[in-house]
């Protein structure tokens, strides 16, 4: 049979694969969406972060991501051992919008993929890569649910698979992640949160009393629910027993603040549970295909980064593949590839110094310097490309810089006092 042909072949329909689609898409370029499953279905990874807001305007999706009812979201609040600080996504260093949304991703992703699919982008839904050919021009094959095969032939391949990771896989590009593996316990309450200084425009990220790396998230929807999860080692998560949804009520018990908040909350989904889901890969794009948003590289949820690291990869990568199939040469490497890890890097600096406890120690410091707080509050708003930050451009040694100023403040203090 002579292959199907596509000028660019998408795998999966999640954020980064209806952003990719729609940018190509009003370029003039035929494109192909291929996803396995039919939505709307559940996906984790609710919190978005402001940066995002940006390639949802570039993809001509912004009205209807602002008329869908979403819970507005405009920061962070972070809570320890009694103490709570807030970062508002509008008191920032770097330019651009200021708030966004919390979603639930089911609907979330549907939305963006009808609406690139009302742009003229083609999904195919129930369709499955099994495998690739790079010899010569990409060639994937495609089975649908009827288990029959077909070959598509595209000029390029984007592969937006999230977790799913086809093409690492298919072509043995995984590599292990450099942070130490955890879990994720999760699912969704009817919350019933009635305390006064319960901010639902923000997700609270609360740090367990006595482990300092175990964390808990809530982020609250329009609808009077939250998603709630808590984020450990799986070996400091061995002591609960029972089902899963046993397990989480007991963590969530041992953080007094939080059983408080949540006494009259109840569950309306079955618990999920993720675990050894930060990995790397050895090449994130050649000129057959580039791997995007999870596909590429997932860190860990702590700063909410995924959905943004998904559509900025989308993004950064259309043009790459519009200069290609115009004739110009790539280097994707250079022009893809170590963008994209600069941001990603930075990601990665604050999320290795949040478990280690430094960065911890910069969020409740107790008299916060303001403009060193804008700088850091940019990157937690997902602007971590923006190497105007020096946060950014230098994000290790400035960070340090700042865990020793307060290091030392509090030494002083506890010396006063
Ligand atoms: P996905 O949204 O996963 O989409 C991939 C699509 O590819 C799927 O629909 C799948 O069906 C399809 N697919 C897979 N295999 C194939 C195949 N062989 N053929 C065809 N289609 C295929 N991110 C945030 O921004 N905010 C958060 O608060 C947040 N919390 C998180 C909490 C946890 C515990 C974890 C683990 C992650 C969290 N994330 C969060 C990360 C977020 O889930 C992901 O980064 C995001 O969903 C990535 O989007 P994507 O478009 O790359 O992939």
């Amino acid at each position: 049979h002579t292959p199907e042909t596509v000028e660019v072949a998408i795998i999966g329909a999640g954020p980064a694969g209806a952003i990719a689609a729609s940018l190509l898409q009003r370029q003039g370029k035929s494109v192909r969406v291929l996803e396995k499953q039919h939505f709307p279905r559940f996906s984790i990874g609710e919190s978005l972060l402001p940066c995002c807001m940006q390639f949802l305007e570039e993809a001509g999706m912004l009205e209807a991501v602002n008329g869908a009812g979403f819970q507005f979201k405009n920061g962070a609040a972070f809570r320890r051992d009694g103490q709570t600080t807030q970062f508002n996504f509008t008191d920032k260093f770097t330019p651009g919008p200021g708030t966004t949304f919390q979603v639930q991703r089911a609907g979330f992703d549907k939305l963006l993929a009808d609406t690139a699919q009302s742009q003229g982008v083609e999904i195919r839904y129930g369709e499955t890569v099994e495998q690739i050919d790079l010899d010569g021009t990409p060639t994937l094959t495609v089975r649908n649910e009827q288990g029959q095969s077909y070959r598509l032939e595209a000029q390029y391949v984007l592969d937006a698979s999230g977790f799913g990771r086809v093409l690492p896989k298919l072509l043995g590009l995984e590599r292990p992640s450099n942070l130490s593996p955890r879990m994720a316990i999760f699912t969704h309450i009817e919350d019933k949160i009635d305390a006064v200084d319960f901010d639902r425009n923000k997700i609270l990220i609360s740090v367990h009393p006595q482990q300092k790396d175990i964390w808990y998230w809530l982020i609250p929807f329009s609808n009077g629910r939250c998603s709630l999860g808590v984020v450990a080692e799986p070996q400091l998560l061995a002591h609960l027993e029972g089902s899963l949804e046993e397990k989480l009520l007991a963590i969530v018990k041992e953080d007094p603040e939080l059983k408080a908040l949540l006494a009259n909350a109840s569950l309306v989904q079955e618990c999920g549970t993720l675990q050894g889901y930060s990995v790397n890969v050895t090449q994130l794009a050649t000129d057959k295909f580039a791997l995007l948003g999870n596909a590429g590289e997932f860190l860990d949820p702590v700063f909410s980064s995924g959905v943004t690291i998904a559509m900025q990869s989308a993004s950064m990568a259309v043009k790459c593949v519009l200069k290609q199939l115009d004739g110009q040469a790539v280097d994707w490497q250079a022009e893809y590839a170590a963008p994209l890890m600069q941001g990603v890097d930075t990601f990665r600096t604050y999320v290795q110094a949040w478990y280690d406890g430094s960065f911890q120690e910069v969020i409740f410091h107790p008299d916060p310097n303001p403009k060193i707080k804008q700088m850091i509050c940019s990157i937690l708003a997902g602007y971590a490309w923006d190497t105007n930050n020096p946060f950014v451009s230098e994000s290790s040694r400035r960070l340090n810089t700042v865990v020793e100023i307060c290091r030392q403040s509090q030494a002083e203090a506890a010396e006063a006092s």
